[in-house]
């Protein structure tokens, strides 16, 4: 077995999950984030069945658990009338059908878990404040280059650098980001600010035309997290471009009076135009592979995203502890998850013409969810929530 170090470039979610399953295979790992700290901008996650296994796997879950919601149900609504369409109940039948729970967090939380399960473990180094600009094969090995003119050796590097990864160019050529004429709107605020109006120990999807709002509560009962998305462009300047005051209401006329008042209630919103990743010509070359976002980056419209770099992690440690030939290894784990990843991409922006559905056809949208029930509206998720690690991929 290659006694060198895994180099992972980017410590958000994927890159601390690579790092502990690679860990837990008796790989040793160091890990280079950019930013001073770990930290994760955005606000909530949704945790579906397939996540929580995935946490668990990589000896995650513990860490992670006490900062989550147990949300009661999962509401759809109209978002004109308010109408109630569909109610799914997240306890115990639910747990029985997916044999894991559904939870909720707030992104920071569950990084913060992420970090301490790494610092837990001795194989893993972590750094701060090195960005990796690009990667150098040899025969044996490779080497990790940085801003600052140092580079790493090891013995293969996982790309876990998000959406814009500097690394993935050296793997898959120049392909960038596509925007998908929608802007997502977050706004984060504490518990006791939502409405009354609002029933806040659930996970809501309000359905309008041209666009869709969902809530949950985050960071164990303390706040809680609102995600708009609205059909519509932005230039891209990153995550953190606070929206204007009165955008977000002033951009839903004639909502109901429960959701009008929810989005007044957030004292302020970021936004960012809502994108994702074509398919990529590869995932690894030779000794580095890509992670998460930077492979397959999705819409958040089925909150698989981060849950997809969870699983990522799993698959790309089994192989690699399965197999001595590292890049057969890191082409067995791209060629296990790209279907399903593609799948969630896929799934993902054909939510929204449902979601933003208008008229007749919104309509004809909520009958159907009203006939169809709680669980036909669960069967078309099973091939996502019964993921188990041991799946093929
Ligand atoms: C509004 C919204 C809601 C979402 N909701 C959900 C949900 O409910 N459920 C879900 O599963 N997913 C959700 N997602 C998706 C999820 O947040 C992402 O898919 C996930 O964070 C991707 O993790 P990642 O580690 O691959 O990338 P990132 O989180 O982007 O992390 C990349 C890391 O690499 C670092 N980095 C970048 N470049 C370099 C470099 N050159 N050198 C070193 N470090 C570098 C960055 O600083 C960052 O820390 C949502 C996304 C959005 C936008």
């Amino acid at each position: 077995m290659d006694d060198h170090p895994f180099l992972i470039a980017g410590g958000g979610i994927g890159g601390l999950a690579a790092a502990l399953g690679l860990a837990r295979h008796g790989r040793p790992v160091r890990l280079f984030e950019q930013a001073q700290t770990f930290e994760e901008v955005g606000a909530g996650l949704q945790m579906s069945p397939n996540g929580v296994r995935a946490l668990k796997a990589l000896g995650a879950w513990d860490a992670v658990e006490p900062s989550c919601v147990i949300p009661s149900e999962i509401h759809v609504r109209d978002g004109l009338s308010g109408a109630l369409l569909q109610r799914i109940r997240l306890g115990k039948t639910f747990e029985e059908r997916f044999g894991a729970p559904y939870r909720v967090c707030h992104r920071a939380d569950l990084l913060a878990g992420l970090v301490t399960a790494a610092r837990r473990n001795f194989a893993i180094e972590l750094n701060t404040a090195r960005r990796a600009t690009g990667a150098e094969e040899a025969a044996d090995h490779v080497r990790l280059a940085f801003a600052d003119g140092a580079s790493a050796r090891g013995a293969g590097v996982i790309a876990a650098d998000g959406i814009r990864s500097a690394l993935r160019a050296g793997v898959a050529g120049d392909v960038k980001a596509t925007p998908r004429g929608v802007i997502l709107y977050r706004g984060l605020m504490a518990l006791q600010r939502v409405p009354p109006e609002i029933e806040a120990d659930c996970v809501t999807l309000w359905l309008c035309p041209g666009a869709h709002v969902v809530h949950y509560p985050v960071s164990n009962w303390r706040n809680f997290n609102v995600v708009v998305a609205i059909e519509g462009s932005l230039p891209d300047e990153g995550w953190k471009t606070p929206a204007h005051s009165g955008e977000v209401p002033r951009r839903l006329p004639g909502v109901c009076e429960e959701l009008s008042l929810l989005l007044a209630a957030p004292a302020s919103w970021m936004r960012w135009p809502g994108a994702d990743l074509p398919a990529l010509p590869q995932w690894s070359k030779g000794r580095v592979a890509l992670l998460g976002d930077a492979a397959h980056a999705t819409l958040p419209f089925l909150a698989q995203g981060a849950v997809m770099a969870l699983e990522d992690a799993v698959v790309l440690s089994r192989e690699v502890a399965q197999t001595a030939d590292l890049p057969a290894a890191l082409r067995s784990y791209e060629g296990l998850r790209r279907p399903r990843t593609a799948r969630v991409q896929d799934q993902s922006r054909g939510m929204s013409r449902i979601y933003h559905a208008q008229g007749v056809v919104a309509l004809a949208r909520n009958l159907a969810l009203r006939l169809a029930g709680p669980s036909h509206a669960l069967g078309r998720l099973e091939w996502i929530y019964r993921w188990t690690p041991e799946s093929a991929g």
